[in-house]
């Protein structure tokens, strides 16, 4: 197909919606370590995870083998919704930068989460339901993955009690109503409802909170409330799998216009939108189909990847949660408080940590104020408004197409959009005002908490 046949925007029917996910273990000759038992350092039996997870999505979370997994005809109602997600052509952004360069991105904010979170929150509910569950408790901090569960919830007629880190729960007070409007409970976290709650705020009163002790609540009130399991938005296996509808759509989109993607690029927090989009593209790698450059984005001020290390660790705070194999900065490591651009946890889907230490993909981490730039040059060519963590990506798509204005070359970039900004206002202002700075951790630093890992032989 000739170029200027391509749309700006790639829609594909309702009908070409994926009708399973799929799995990379599948075709990963080096499959993800285990989860780990904290206390016997044995890998995790489904018995004891049931314990905490929905038993079907604890199946799909230890299932190495298994390539396809059909989505279920509820899950694929809900994604009607709100997908298929236009497959974009981002012409306006080429002009501008005068590169010959052919850039794509999969926009998923199309929906009132904002982001790709949804894609997972509507599979985890349903299971939850199917298994005849009152409710489901989880952790949010910035608010995504807490709105994409609470509108899940609301569909399918769960109880969701979220806990908010308190700091986010104060300065973000929209995200907040927007769950309670769906019916979910937020509470600020750490509070006085839970025993680890009271634990903290007795040691430090005053204390704004930390996703690690939020997850140590949400785990202990699932835990001990007949009827409750705990639900995670990233990093486990499962998410991954879930977020494969936005590869799977991306490919097809990709084909129906006989497109070969040269490079894939996505932002890296915990690897769950980087996971689903590369899923199918890396199958093609991993079987020796085809080869594509695999990019993952992470902020230099939280570089898991490019500085961090790869070995079992606690995958909370609290240290109450299974160790998980995979790049780290260890539990303890808090990014700088000045940090606004999301993508904050110390460690990465051990799925994707196994296909970065055997070559299949790379990492680059970029600045703060770069990626704000990013954002602010991409909301002006393209007019959508970026999160700053999906802006983390367009910044290293960026970067790639004025290589290639130097040497040529047209290559043809594919990236993740994961998400719409409406939220995160106050970052783009300290940008705006010249407040924000680039704060990046000091080798020491890093290795002060790489040294408290545990030991794991
Ligand atoms: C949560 C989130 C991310 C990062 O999470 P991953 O699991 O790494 O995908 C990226 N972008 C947006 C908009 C998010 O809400």
């Amino acid at each position: 197909m000739s170029e200027n046949k391509i749309p700006y925007k790639i829609y594909l029917e309702e009908n070409e919606i994926p009708k399973a996910w799929y799995n990379m273990r599948a075709d990963m000759k080096n499959k993800p370590a285990p989860l780990l038992n904290p206390g016997t350092l044995e890998p995790m039996k489904a018995e004891e995870l049931s314990g905490v997870f929905c038993e079907e999505l604890v199946a799909q979370e230890l299932d190495n083998d298994t390539a396809y997994f059909e989505i279920p005809k509820e899950i694929r109602d809900y994604y009607k919704m709100y997908r298929p997600s236009p497959l974009m052509r981002a012409y306006r952004l080429e002009e501008k930068l005068g590169t010959p360069a052919k850039i794509y991105y999969k926009f998923e904010g199309n929906n009132t989460s904002g982001s790709h979170k949804l894609n997972s929150a509507i599979a985890q509910a349903y299971y939850a339901k199917k298994q005849g569950l009152k409710g489901v408790t989880t952790e949010t901090g910035a608010g995504q993955w807490g709105t994409a569960l609470s509108m899940a919830c609301a569909y399918f007629g769960l109880d969701c009690k979220v806990y908010m880190v308190k700091v986010s729960y104060e300065q973000k007070p929209f995200r907040r109503e927007v769950m309670r409007t769906y019916g979910a409970s937020v509470t600020p976290s750490p509070s006085m409802e839970t025993a680890i709650g009271r634990k903290i705020l007795e040691k430090h009163p005053g204390t704004t909170g930390s996703l690690g002790c939020a997850i140590s609540e949400a785990v202990e009130v699932a835990t001990t409330n007949e009827g409750y399991r705990y639900v995670l938005g990233s990093v486990l296996n499962q998410v991954l799998l879930h977020q494969s509808v936005i590869g799977l759509e991306t490919k097809a989109a990709l084909d129906k216009y006989g497109i070969k993607a040269d490079m894939i690029i996505g932002c890296a927090g915990g690897g769950s939108n980087l996971g689903g989009l590369i899923a199918p593209f890396m199958g093609e790698k991993l079987r020796g189909e085809k080869d594509y450059r695999i990019i993952a984005v992470e902020p230099a001020s939280c570089p898991s990847f490019t500085r961090g290390t790869f070995a079992y660790d606690f995958c909370d705070t609290g240290m109450v949660c299974p160790l998980a194999k995979m790049y780290t900065l260890g539990s303890d490591f808090i990014p700088a408080p000045n940090h606004a651009g999301g993508l904050r946890y110390h460690g990465m889907s051990s799925i994707l940590s196994q296909l970065y230490a055997d070559g299949y993909m790379e990492a680059v981490s970029v600045k703060q104020t770069d990626v704000f730039e990013a954002a602010e040059q991409f909301a002006r060519t393209e007019g959508i408004l970026p999160a700053p963590e999906s802006s983390h990506a367009i910044k290293a798509a960026i970067d790639e197409a004025l290589k290639c204005k130097e040497t040529g070359e047209e290559k043809t970039i594919v990236f993740g959009l994961t998400g719409t900004g409406y939220f995160d206002m106050v970052a783009y202002e300290k940008f705006h005002e010249g407040e924000m700075s680039d704060y990046i951790p000091t080798d020491e630093e890093i290795a002060k908490n790489i040294a408290n890992l545990p030991k794991v032989e």
